[in-house]
């Protein structure tokens, strides 16, 4: 079976993400910091195709030896799809945000992705096959008050989407974004739903499959000529 890595695929959107990969015929890696309780349930939710790797994606030496001890035991093996789908946010405004709100969201959102796809690149190049997918957000696109810190953070993932894209499309890995507007999962728990879906076209928040079935395009091989790109999941929110 080929092998997909989804950060974060214990809960919500990236849970969702590891079920359609699973649909697809993938082996799921599914990645989590925390949850183990929420991680099983996701690994039985995929049949058991799959395997739990827990490491936080915001420390580089724990990416670097997890992903890389998963190759080390794999060698005729290779991640050919990775989901960056790893993310939290700590709300404030500016004038009130902690430096450590400022790092904490930076370090997991940003330089996460930074480590793991690192982690992941070199063997997608060597087989010439690749397709990498970032959970990037709405946030990231339009920028959105009390966010400074998430927006910078997706804002960054979006910019380093396009710029590896160029890098690699040669080796026929595909770089690409899902940009989710309001999704309901635990992230979301707290916002007020009534007065917010007042602002989007489709009158509602969106389910995480609704992000998965996205994902499962950009990561299939009918992808191939799509690069560099940030697609919307929002109900028609404007971006
Ligand atoms: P969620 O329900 O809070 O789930 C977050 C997932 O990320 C969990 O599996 C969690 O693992 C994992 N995680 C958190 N920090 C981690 C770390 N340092 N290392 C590894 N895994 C970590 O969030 P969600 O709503 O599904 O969001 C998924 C992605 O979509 C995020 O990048 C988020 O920014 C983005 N997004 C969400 C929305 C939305 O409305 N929900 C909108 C736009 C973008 P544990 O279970 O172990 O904690």
């Amino acid at each position: 079976m080929k092998t997909a890595l989804v950060t974060g695929g214990s809960r919500g959107i990236g849970r969702a993400i590891c079920q359609e990969l699973h649909k697809m015929g993938y082996y799921v890696l599914i990645n989590y910091v925390s949850n183990q309780a929420a991680a099983e349930e996701a690994l039985a939710l995929i049949e058991g195709q799959g395997e739990l790797l827990k490491f936080d994606v915001g420390d580089p030496e724990a990416v670097k030896t997890v992903i890389g001890g998963w190759q080390e035991a794999h060698p005729d093996e290779y991640i050919e799809v990775l989901v960056n789908n790893a993310g939290i946010r700590k709300d404030n405004l500016l004038i009130w945000l902690e430096p450590q709100e400022w790092e904490k969201v930076l370090n997991t959102n940003l330089n996460g992705w930074f480590y793991t796809t690192k982690a992941v690149l070199e063997q997608m190049l060597l087989h010439k096959y690749g397709r990498i997918v970032n959970v990037a957000s709405l946030s990231g696109l339009k920028g959105l008050p009390g966010q400074t810190n998430y927006s910078a953070a997706k804002g960054g993932m979006i910019a380093a989407t396009k710029a590896l894209a160029q890098e690699v499309a040669r080796k026929k890995v595909t770089v690409n974004a899902v940009a989710p507007g309001f999704i309901k999962t635990d992230m979301v728990e707290g916002l007020d739903e009534a007065t917010l879906k007042k602002d989007i076209p489709a009158a509602r928040f969106g389910n995480p499959e609704e992000v998965a079935a996205v994902v499962g395009f950009l990561a299939s091989p009918e992808a191939s000529y799509v690069t560099g790109e940030v697609i919307s999941v929002n109900g028609g929110l404007y971006t």
